[in-house]
């Protein structure tokens, strides 16, 4: 899985992979010249605006430049299909059991069950937990030995912040205002957040404080089968919902006249329509796909001053056929630090990895259901992209031996029982993603603010993607496509109150 020399990182179909009636196409078929909105690119925040803009009657194409949907919410097979990997499903808030119920279907959001084992190990505490508020409350009281007052006031406090007033107070402020000197408490608070979205100490602590409240309202969640299942459910109703898909489809401009959006360009064809919405990363959008002509310089230049968050290594172990391990957790948040602080996260001296433990009940429609682990750790696009070749790939040697040897910490004589290993690095993100500097959690705040007024300077251009902190990781993505639909949703009602649309229903 070499980035640089061009091998694959996902599975690549050969063929097409569903037949019938359904509305799916390859690079050959064809599709219409026109729809009331295209949406670019299929990140769950594409798919689920999607997916609500057709079930309000609007005709939909997904054009979507990977041979497969979802975005970052995929998987990919090794060994001829033997091992499979999930990439991004780690964990996610309960929200998303209410969003997938509401925007995709019933049998999609029963399929969500909790994370119930998260383990911490680092130099500074060694604590299991199910991440949920009472418990995090009763170990701060129990563990760190703060006074429940505080604690009550710290998850009080939280809980209150207002996104429009409190822009200014960073997480550092926040952690010492309420645990000052506390670096064990900040680490215990603040880690699973960093590896969650890249957030550091000096983001805003809005952004923390919104996070973290979901996640801590009934703790981590996953998908029952895993990232394919899930797509392959979402595809399903898509396509019962009349959603037109396009794979092997990189749109490669969008089409603007009188800053009025008049439909893309891709494979060097044009397909028309009056909106679309684009899940590719927000710069990319305006400044890669659009002429900037159309734009005034003022958006421009917040567009430009834009900061992607950072990337992510991975490394993917799958156990032979024969073997088990133990139980120890099925999120293990690891450091080998002896104090938490957000830059040396993303060190290419890795200390700080989070184990991810598919043991083989996640998958019980697999026929041969075995163990896979996947450590990911944040990690500086830079800092690879920099490297000669040779380098590279001594580099990615580096950290695949290093993880089993903090593995081996964990449980002993794992050597023995991997089949397959190999490694992601940001490059291999970047290339399979399109995300400039292949950034796993978008941008950050200042992103929102430009995703959230593109329309007002193209009409019917609009942008859902992972931007802002907030609006990224499986929940935030899938929530920012609804509001995003919505906004469509209520500009094309009025221009079909003006006899101009051209809806299905
Ligand atoms: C290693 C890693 C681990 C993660 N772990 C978690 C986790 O445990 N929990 C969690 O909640 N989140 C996690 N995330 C983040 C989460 O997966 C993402 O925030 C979310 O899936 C992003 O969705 P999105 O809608 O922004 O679109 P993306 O997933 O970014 O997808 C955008 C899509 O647009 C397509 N595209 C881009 N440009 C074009 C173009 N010009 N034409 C056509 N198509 C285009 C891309 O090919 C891609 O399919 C993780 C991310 C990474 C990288």
């Amino acid at each position: 899985m070499l980035a640089k020399s061009g091998e694959s990182f996902y599975d690549t179909p050969s063929k097409r992979q569903f037949t019938g009636k359904e509305m799916l196409y390859k690079r050959s078929e064809k599709i219409n010249k026109k729809y009331d909105v295209i949406v670019i690119g299929s990140g769950l925040g594409g798919l689920t605006a999607a997916n609500k803009l057709a079930k309000s009657g609007h005709s939909v194409l997904i054009l979507e430049a990977h041979n497969k949907l979802g975005g970052f919410a995929t998987w990919f097979f090794r060994k001829n299909k033997k091992h499979i990997f999930d990439v991004s499903l780690h964990g996610f808030p309960i929200g998303m059991k209410k969003t997938c119920r509401k925007y995709w279907n019933k049998e999609i959001a029963d399929s969500i069950i909790q994370v119930k084992d998260v383990r911490f190990i680092n130099p500074q505490y060694n604590l299991q937990t199910d991440f949920t508020k009472e418990d995090f409350s009763k170990k701060l009281v129990e563990d760190f030995k703060i006074s429940k007052d505080k604690v009550d006031e710290f998850f009080n406090y939280l809980a209150q912040m207002n996104f429009y007033d409190d822009q200014s107070m960073t997480n550092r402020e926040l952690f010492e205002k309420f645990f000052p000197g506390r670096n064990d408490v900040t680490r215990f608070l603040m880690e699973p957040i960093c590896y969650a979205n890249g957030s550091t100490l000096d983001d805003p602590a809005i952004t923390y404080g919104i996070v973290f409240s979901n996640f801590m309202s009934k703790g981590v969640y996953t998908f029952e089968g895993g990232t394919d299942r899930l797509i392959k459910m979402m595809r399903d109703e898509l396509l019962k919902n009349n959603v037109d898909i396009k794979m092997n489809s990189k749109v490669e401009k969008i089409l603007i006249e009188d800053k009025k959006i008049t439909g893309i360009i891709t494979n060097g064809e044009p397909v028309y329509s009056d909106t679309v919405l684009t899940n590719a990363n927000i710069q990319t959008s305006v400044l890669k796909l659009c002429d900037q002509e159309h734009f005034n310089s003022e958006f421009l230049e917040k567009t430009k001053n834009i900061r992607l968050n950072t990337s992510s290594c991975q490394v993917y172990i799958a156990l032979k056929e024969d073997q088990s391990i133990p139980h120890i957790g099925e999120l293990v948040f690891t450091s080998t630090k002896e104090k938490f602080d957000t830059e040396s996260l993303l060190d290419l001296d890795i200390t700080s990895r989070t184990y991810s433990i598919y043991y083989p009940e996640i998958r019980p429609q697999d026929e041969f259901p075995k163990t896979a682990i996947v450590s990911s750790t944040n990690a500086r696009f830079e800092d690879w992209e920099k490297m000669s070749d040779e380098d590279y790939k001594l580099e990615k040697k580096k950290m695949i031996d290093e993880t089993i040897d903090h593995l081996e910490t964990l449980l002993p004589n794992i050597r023995e029982k991997i089949d397959f290993i190999d490694a992601a690095t940001p490059l291999t993100v970047k290339k399979y993603t399109h995300h400039p500097k292949g950034t796993s959690f978008g941008t950050k705040f200042e992103g929102l603010e430009v995703s959230m007024n593109l329309h007002k300077q193209v009409e019917g251009l609009f942008h859902a993607g992972s931007v802002g902190i907030i609006m990224s990781g499986w929940l935030g993505a899938a929530n920012y496509g609804v509001i995003q639909a919505n906004e469509i949703d209520s500009y094309l009602y009025n221009k079909n109150e003006l006899g101009v649309t051209h809806a299905r229903f």
